[in-house]
């Protein structure tokens, strides 16, 4: 049986075999699904790339993945100045070929490290549970659960659904009256707006018409976005 050596061309989907009832410790530990969320800022990134050093440190073989970074060599970058290579994915990317493929080249895949899950289609959520559970990799997928009409985004929704465990990062990104933030608001010329596309294809760092600002529910509710903030001076600082 193909449990613990993820073989190329091993068996997907519902049809590996049932172990008769009670021959569990016969199995390999089981490998999992994690989701981490938080709102924007609060230190998803940094979390993902310590646990891939922490793995890594014991001899696993990982793959960081990530989307929306758009630059030739995608990396994760962190607030706090880390930084890895990561392997681009977009809409149509089949999760599964992409390990099967790392295995063909005889790259070993004992887990996966997912940055922006929320960008990720139910679909692949779904292949990252087949990953899981048909070939024992460990998945840790981190991302925002609600977007800026603080609707759940579809990735989100399907890990919430389907992950072994949800886990609320406690790194708290405060609101600019100090409350805690978990409100993912958008800003159109200065005003919060709660319509428009899930995704503006847009970089944040160079547009100025639209940036995102995190915002406890009464002013994510009220559109109120504080006195002006302290990344866009008002006057020269010199
Ligand atoms: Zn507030």
């Amino acid at each position: 049986m193909t449990h613990q050596e993820p073989a190329e061309g091993a068996a997907t989907g519902a049809l590996a075999a049932v172990p008769a009832a009670g021959n569990r410790r016969s199995l390999p530990m089981p490998a999992h699904l994690r989701f981490y969320l938080g709102p924007m800022d609060c230190g998803k990134s940094t979390l993902a790339l310590q646990i891939d050093h922490n793995h890594a440190r014991q001899g696993r073989c990982g793959l960081v993945l990530t989307q929306g970074d758009r630059s030739a060599s995608p990396r994760i970058t962190t607030r706090v100045g880390m930084s890895r290579a990561a392997v681009e994915l977009d809409s149509s990317t089949d999760l599964r070929e992409l390990v099967r493929r790392q295995w063909a080249a005889g790259q070993r895949v004992d887990y996966l490290i997912v940055d922006e899950a929320q960008f990720l289609s139910p679909e692949q959520v779904e292949q990252l549970v087949d990953l899981v559970d048909d070939s024992h990799v460990d998945v840790y997928a981190f991302g925002l659960a609600t977007d800026f009409r603080s609707r759940l985004f579809p990735g989100s929704q399907r890990l919430f659904e389907l992950a072994d465990t949800v886990l609320a990062l406690q790194v708290e990104v405060l609101c600019w009256c100090g409350r805690p933030g978990g409100f993912n608001g958008r800003v159109v010329g200065g005003a919060l707006v709660r319509e428009g596309e899930q995704v503006v294809i847009a970089d944040t760092a160079t547009s100025a018409e639209t940036r995102y600002q995190v915002l406890c529910r009464r002013h994510y509710r009220g559109g109120e976005l504080g006195p002006s903030r302290p990344e866009e001076p008002q006057l020269p600082l010199s």
